[in-house]
């Protein structure tokens, strides 16, 4: 008989990769005979090691981690993305896919020079042209880390590291599942573009924009970008996202009259009339959808030039709308007209929408993508299989570089990765087996699809 009298001590082990904690337990065979006996009961393994039992896998983890780690090693903030772009220019190249730098440079806002990544898979038949796109750079450092935001760690299956999660472990999985793709299929139908974009966390999202601009991603069909989808969505489970809210930043400058102080009531005051109008706006019913839920207004600064013992005759609001479908930067316009009329404001006024380098639309439209899309379909069915686990379809709330290729190609535009937390936040990481399957899953869309 066994009988279980107490835990001595959970130790853990780190091994190659690998966290292997285990219990140990001090055991009684029998009341009288007193054997003692250490029983060690294996309570975790790192996820990854339990993948790699349970599946079968066309990726290497071991090689895959690495070149994960490899890449959160790199610095590589928006805007100062060229050792990141270098280092996986080699990679690829090491690995005979072919590769090309993009060159571009925004001279109308930012005077910025970036660089991009952009190569291709080409069957010998017509076929599907699929897009993968992912982006190298990270946000900038923020306070608050307790690990090293550069020298990932691995622990309790999840890597540490700025950027882990959005989304160098998209573009880890990407190059892998390329890597594999190209070493196995020799034969195959249509044409597979990759496309590794620098500045997608800045503000204008300029590598994607450039790449559209320069006819990179001409003739594709599908797009899939592999940010992490089940991280934004907090989620553990599998999930494709489908589309997103669209948004606009805008300011709104009032121009009032100046008086005494004294005398406000010969005057126009601006200040006053941004409050009103401000009130007014927030007032406004939200524009609904039945995918994306409802638009949003978020007031993110106000400015004025107080001047002594005088009414103020200028106040500017500036704002970040995200809408839905079915609005754009008209329908944000005739918002703005009905709710100064509603706060019956005297100041003039005009709209001012974000400058854009390149097209001057100044904002990013939402979409949606229909779930019965064949594309969809099959590649839902793989995540199926190969996870073995149905995936939630969701929305995001906000934009990214998803909006820009859905809207500027008018393709399909399938967001898939994995989960994790922290991102644009410290201690980000990514949940190592979920990496792993995103890798798996995109290579065994490209066989299905390509083959
Ligand atoms: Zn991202």
């Amino acid at each position: 008989m066994h009988k279980k009298v107490t835990f001595l001590l959970t130790e853990t082990f780190h091994m190659f990769n690998y966290n292997l904690k285990v219990e140990f337990y001090l055991y009684i065979i029998t009341t009288d005979y007193l054997v003692k006996k250490i029983f060690i009961k294996l309570i975790e393994v790192n996820c990854m090691y339990n993948y790699m039992l349970n599946k079968t896998n066309n990726i290497s983890s071991q090689e895959a981690i690495e070149l994960l780690k490899n890449l959160v090693c790199i610095k590589s903030d928006f805007f100062h993305e060229e050792k990141i772009m270098k280092f996986t220019y080699e990679w690829l190249k090491n690995n005979n896919l072919n590769i090309e730098f993009h060159n571009y440079e925004d001279k109308k806002i930012t005077g910025f020079k970036g660089i991009n990544l952009i190569g291709s898979l080409e069957g010998s038949k017509q076929g599907p042209v699929i897009l993968i796109n992912c982006h190298l750079d990270t946000v900038n450092e923020c306070s608050g880390w307790t690990k090293h935001p550069y020298n990932p760690v691995i622990e309790n299956g999840r890597l540490y590291g700025l950027g882990a999660l959005d989304m160098k472990s998209g573009c880890a999985a990407a190059l892998m599942a390329l890597k594999k793709f190209n070493e196995t299929i020799k034969e195959f139908k249509g044409k597979i573009i990759y496309s590794f974009v620098s500045d997608e966390e800045g503000p204008y999202g300029l590598g994607t924009s450039f790449s559209i601009k320069d006819k990179l991603y001409k003739d594709a069909d599908i797009a899939i970008i592999l940010e992490p989808s089940s991280g934004f969505l907090f989620t553990q489970k599998q999930s494709i996202c489908l589309g997103a809210r669209g948004g606009y930043q805008y300011k709104i400058k009032l121009y009032g009259k100046s008086s005494h102080a004294a005398t406000p009531q010969n005057g126009i005051n601006a200040i006053e009339d941004a409050s009103k109008l401000i009130v007014e706006l927030s007032k406004l019913p939200a524009a609904y959808d039945e995918k994306l839920g409802n638009s949003s207004i978020c007031i993110t600064d106000i400015k004025s030039k107080g001047n002594g013992c005088s009414v103020p005759d200028y106040a500017e609001i500036e704002i970040f709308k995200h809408i839905v479908m079915g609005e754009n930067k008209q329908s944000i316009i005739e918002e703005i007209k009905l709710a100064a009329i509603n706060a019956n404001i005297k100041s003039k006024y005009e709209i001012v929408f974000r400058e854009d380098p390149l097209d001057g639309s100044g904002g990013f439209m939402p979409y949606t993508v229909d779930e019965k899309n064949k594309y969809i379909k099959e590649f839902y069915d793989c995540v199926e299989d190969i996870t073995g686990k149905s995936p939630e379809i969701n929305y995001f709330s906000s934009i990214g570089d998803f909006n820009t290729i859905s809207e500027k190609l008018n393709i399909p535009v399938i967001v898939y990765g994995p989960s994790g937390s922290n991102f644009h936040s410290y201690d980000e990481y990514v949940e190592i087996d979920t990496f792993l399957e995103v890798s798996e899953v995109l290579y065994g869309y490209l066989v299905k699809k390509l083959t």
